[in-house]
């Protein structure tokens, strides 16, 4: 009897967000920000929970890997 009738399904929720929650300190960003205005920590965009996704920071993996390349060839060239 019951057992195949479902309860009505609420429609999917759209992710029409007006803020965004800062993935650092979680204050709520306008949705366009950039910036958190708390922690100054880059903030991307919003995903399906609201939440602002950390933005993929380039430089400093450029910078780390820069450094070990500079770290290895002073090695080679001191000692080799
Ligand atoms: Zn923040």
């Amino acid at each position: 009897m019951g057992i195949f009738s479902r309860g009505k399904k609420s429609p999917p929720a759209r992710h029409n967000f007006l803020v965004k929650r800062c993935p650092e300190c979680f204050v709520s960003l306008p949705i366009d920000a950039t910036n958190c205005f708390s922690c100054k920590t880059r903030v991307g965009r919003v995903d399906s929970y609201g939440k602002a996704r950390r933005p993929v920071n380039w430089y400093s993996y450029l910078t780390c890997i820069i450094t070990w390349g500079a770290l290895i060839l002073y090695i080679r060239w001191a000692f080799f």
